[in-house]
């Protein structure tokens, strides 16, 4: 078989957006299309997406892919070998086994309407906030998927009854679009992988199976959960409802762990992938580390039903590139996202503001969901561009404040000899400026490769492997393919950056406690 007729294609379904991209055998991109979808807002602090349109999206994405592909003269007919899909983690689809439809829409992992549950699981459980972290790796948060799922039982009559009919059937985005890929109510495939399932709080992570003293805890029937399989194996074939029908579904990661596999993460290696939030995960390898630091023990990935377990100590941060969405939609300072560089570059520094996006609270290492948004040291001298500025420094600040943690918890797994690297990548880490300021911020190199969509690239990385296109030896070693990866290298002098860390501080303190300011 020749190069040039060896394919294989990635499903990327993000928080905004659903991308398809079909790779060659040497990981170069021959064709993509991407689209945004719905974010439903219904009320503060509530973030929904309608499962059927994420669908279509999908749908889209490959048909224009596989079809500007095809004009371009690659034979994707016999030539795509699988696909892989990764995918935005933790948002909670419920839908009929009988009907494939949705019984609610997806509540998305930035949505926290769950805080009272969560309070509540915290006062009725020993060792309150941090019950399951000893068989989970995860704090009781409204980022998890358990809750997500209890509040939909306890608040949704189709779900209830369904549920009580035996008819519900729960997933996370993988799992949702592999039964609908596979012939959703007629034969479809229903599992999610054990990245995915280790974001739901139900999930053991030494065992990844389903933890049963979990769900007797939580109320949660063990039947509405789907079979748990690796990253990279095949899980079967697409039918003919959709393009690319009898192409095999031949890996499955959350759209993190993807990023850590496309980044070629291997032990003591860190990723930080700025798009709509940011997530820092660092590669601990076969060994759990608990945080004692307010990070979470998660799966990296699996390679294969019987390949060993990479586990990762994260930091998720909810708002990142979201809030330069913010600026563009809600306040109108840009007109797109890219623009926010020049805006900010057009001063040298925030002139003493600093802005928080803890607009639905905070996530690692401070799990505050009483926080609020805050811009403080705003004086008659602030302008548009010491505001940009200061939204591009927050999300440098929140990834530092991650890493901070991170060395803490791992020294040994961060290996003490060779300088600390942070490999970048997402659709923000497309602004220099912002890996500049991140670089300056830790004191410490940053690198982004040639091709940012490491997500995709993940993905379609553990299809691959499991289809024989390729070895993981060639998946490790792939970056050196790809071409040089862009170092922004540290400026700022120590002193400096120790009083802009100091300052960041006292401006989240400033955010905490206003949950429940009256309107
Ligand atoms: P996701 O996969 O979470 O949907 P992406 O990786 O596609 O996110 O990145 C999109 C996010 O990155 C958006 O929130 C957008 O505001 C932000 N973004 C895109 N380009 C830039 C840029 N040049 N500078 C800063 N932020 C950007």
């Amino acid at each position: 078989m020749s190069q040039k007729e060896t394919f294989i294609g990635a499903i990327d379904q993000g928080t905004t957006s659903t991308r398809f991209i079909i790779y060659d055998q040497s990981f170069q991109v021959i064709g993509s299309h991407q689209t945004e979808f719905t974010q439903i807002f219904p009320h503060a602090g509530w973030i929904e997406h309608d499962p059927m349109e994420i669908l279509e999206s999908v749908r889209v994405c490959m048909s224009k892919a596989i079809d500007k592909t095809t004009a371009d003269g690659y034979n994707l007919d016999s030539g795509l070998k699988a696909i892989g899909v990764t995918n935005q983690r933790e948002t909670t689809v419920v839908w009929s086994k009988s009907t494939g439809l949705p019984l609610y829409n997806a509540i998305v992992w930035m949505d926290v309407r769950t805080s009272s549950i969560c309070r509540r699981l915290e006062e009725q459980l020993p060792g309150g906030r941090k019950h399951f972290v000893e068989t989970s790796g995860l704090p009781i948060s409204t980022y998890f998927s358990a809750v997500k799922l209890l509040w939909l039982l306890e608040n949704v009559d189709a779900v209830k009854q369904a549920v009580e009919s035996g008819d519900a059937l729960f997933g996370t985005i993988d799992t949702w679009l592999i039964w609908n890929l596979t012939g959703g109510s007629e034969i479809g495939l229903y599992v999610t992988d054990v990245s995915n399932a280790s974001r739901t709080m139900l999930m053991n992570i030494q065992t990844l199976d389903w933890d049963k003293p979990t769900l007797e805890t939580l109320g949660i029937p063990f039947e509405i959960l789907p079979k748990i399989v690796s990253n990279s194996e095949i899980i079967g074939n697409i039918t003919n409802r959709w393009p690319a029908a009898g192409v095999p579904i031949a890996g499955c990661l959350g759209d993190q762990h993807a990023a850590m596999v496309g980044q070629a993460c291997r032990k003591g290696e860190a990723k930080s992938t700025y798009g709509t939030g940011a997530f820092i995960l660092l590669n601990t390898g076969e060994e759990i580390i608990k945080s004692t630091h307010g990070l979470l023990s998660t799966v990296a990935y699996k390679l294969g039903p019987n390949a060993p377990t990479n586990y990762a100590l994260e930091g998720s941060i909810a708002i990142a590139g979201a809030a330069v969405q913010w600026l563009r939609d809600s306040l109108g300072i840009i007109k797109t996202a890219p623009e926010i560089e020049d805006l900010a570059k057009a001063v040298d520094n925030s002139g003493g503001v600093y802005f928080v996006p803890a607009f639905n609270g905070l996530f690692a290492p401070w799990w505050r969901d009483d926080a609020r948004g805050v811009l403080v040291g705003i004086t008659r001298f602030t302008n548009r561009s010491h505001i940009a500025r200061a939204v591009l420094e927050s999300i440098c600040f929140q990834a530092k404040d991650v890493l901070d943690s991170m060395h803490k918890d791992s020294k040994e797994a961060v290996s003490g000899d060779v300088e600390f690297l942070l490999r970048v990548d997402g659709g923000a880490s497309a602004n220099n400026l912002l890996m500049q300021i991140q670089a300056d911020l830790l004191g410490s190199p940053v690198a982004r490769p040639i091709d940012i969509e490491t997500t995709a690239l993940g993905a379609a990385y553990a299809a691959g492997l499991a289809v024989g296109v390729w070895t993981e030896e060639e998946i490790f070693a792939a970056e050196k393919l790809q071409g040089k990866a862009t170092i922004f290298h540290p400026k700022l002098h120590e002193d400096q950056r120790k009083k802009r860390v100091d300052s960041w501080c006292i401006a989240v303190t400033r955010s905490f406690d206003l949950a429940d300011l009256s309107l």
